[in-house]
């Protein structure tokens, strides 16, 4: 792996202080090998860990490196295909269980957060705004379809009500999600790994597994050391890389990027989103943003196929960021970056085993903040023995991307191209 730093994100400068970890230089043996310390992999070793487990966590980089480190931080509930796809592509039993854990996830967040006492900026309440009516429409239909599965903390918002909560009067309307919400996603990771480490787990950071022998007993070989291991769990996600090809030839790693602004006057930044919610738009190629813990403008958009690193990152989002709010044409973007997120066709997780001793969870499409948080315990439980909510997720069908390694990016950045047109077009 090339980078093994943080890239200069606003996180990244803000973050909490933490341990220098080692890197792996020996021989280790334990129950189960974690590969990638981001949330699926640390939320995985806490729910182990708590289940008498003993853990060993393998990082490339270091701790919340990839997406779980540099996103937008938006607590958002159900997957990126929402539950309403899901039922019609599966029986009523699988879809009522994937239904029922599609809000779990951020309850998780913070039950972590209360009971690890993770210093990370947690506000609640997330908007889905609503450009056309079409969009509003259809978050009607949504706020039904969560309430059927029991989630109730939704507000529909009409032009009027959601310019009281985000001043821009680019909106139909919304939907306001008090369960949703935003956090420091670095900080969040950091705490999480701190928890890991409270509970004897063992983080070893600049340790890439670079191999994993497959077996009765796997071992997973780092440049400079092995661990030896009952189970291995693959958390890498769209950092992963060819390490388990069979993983990587159906997802493909994507880049979308953030800039944030210097910080704003309490003034400005009460002007701007009053409440302090998040807010997240309906597009297709969504734009997403939120207030910092120091009233910084956090704004994220855009999608690049194939996870290439754009050249001038604020050039692309700063003219997004205007349109939703001209008033800030004068502010100073003080941080821009990118990071990468692991689509899958369907657009849903890809979860399951590999032989009798690799477990994995990947490509959660963009959305993946609460569900990785889920998928933790998820993997957890099926390494206890208990897999029903792990088969739910395991018999979604996983489909190969068309056009292969070669052709996936443009084939997909056509689709894109053309829902992104119909957003524009209104329909
Ligand atoms: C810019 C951006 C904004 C986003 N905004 C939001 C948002 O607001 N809300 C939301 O819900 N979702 C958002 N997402 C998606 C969300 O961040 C991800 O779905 C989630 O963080 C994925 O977590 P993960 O642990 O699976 O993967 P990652 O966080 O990417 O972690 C994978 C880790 O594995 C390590 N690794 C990889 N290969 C190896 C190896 N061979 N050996 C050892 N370690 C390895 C990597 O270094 C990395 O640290 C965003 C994503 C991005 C990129």
């Amino acid at each position: 792996m090339a980078h093994t730093a943080y890239p200069q994100s606003y996180y990244a400068a803000s973050a909490n202080p933490t341990p220098q970890r080692p890197a792996l230089l020996d021989e280790v043996e334990t129950d189960v090998c974690v590969i990638g310390a981001g949330y699926t992999g640390l939320s995985t070793a806490l729910f182990l860990l708590e289940n008498g487990f003993k853990v060993a966590v393998l990082e490339a980089a270091k701790v919340g490196f990839g997406a779980s480190g540099r996103n937008g931080g938006q607590i958002v509930n159900s997957y990126s295909r929402d539950i309403d796809v899901i039922e019609r592509s599966v029986g009523p039993k699988q879809a009522q269980l994937l239904g029922q854990m599609a809000f779990e996830g951020a309850r998780i967040i913070r039950e972590r957060i209360a009971k690890y006492d993770i210093q990370c900026d947690l506000k609640d309440g997330g908007v889905f705004a609503a450009l056309t009516d079409k969009q509003m429409s259809h978050l009607e239909a949504q706020k039904k379809l969560w309430e059927r599965y029991g989630h109730n903390q939704l507000e529909l918002m009409d032009a009027r009500r959601i310019q009281e909560v985000v001043a821009t009067d680019n909106y139909v309307g919304g939907m306001l999600d008090m369960s949703g919400g935003h956090i420091h996603p670095l900080n969040l990771a950091l705490g999480e790994a701190a928890a890991v480490e409270s509970l004897g787990g063992v983080i070893y950071e600049q340790s890439p597994a670079t191999r994993i022998e497959r077996g009765a007993n796997p071992v997973v070989h780092t440049p400079q050391g092995r661990i030896k291991a009952k189970f291995v769990v693959v958390a890498g996600n769209a950092y992963l890389g060819n390490l388990m090809p069979e993983l990587a030839s159906k997802s493909m790693p994507c880049g979308t990027q953030v800039i944030t602004t210097e910080p704003l006057s309490d003034d400005v930044a009460a002007s701007l989103l009053p409440q302090d919610y998040c807010v997240e738009d309906c597009n297709y190629l969504l734009d997403y943003y939120r207030l910092s813990g120091d009233k910084r403008l956090i704004y994220g958009g855009g999608v690049v196929y194939g996870a290439r690193d754009p050249a001038n990152i604020e050039s692309i989002i700063r003219p997004k960021m205007l349109k939703t709010f001209p008033q800030l044409r004068d502010v100073k973007i003080d941080f821009a970056w990118t990071g990468n997120f692991l689509l899958t066709l369907s657009r849903l997780p890809q979860v399951g085993r590999i032989g009798d001793n690799i477990y994995y969870s990947q490509g959660c499409s963009g959305h993946g903040v609460t569900y990785t948080h889920l998928a933790g315990k998820v993997l957890a439980e099926a390494l206890r023995g208990q897999a029903e909510r792990f088969d739910a997720f395991a018999d979604l069908p996983h489909y190969p991307f068309p056009g292969g390694r070669l052709l996936r990016v443009p084939f997909t950045a056509m689709g894109a191209w053309y829902y992104s047109l119909r957003d524009k077009l209104g329909f």
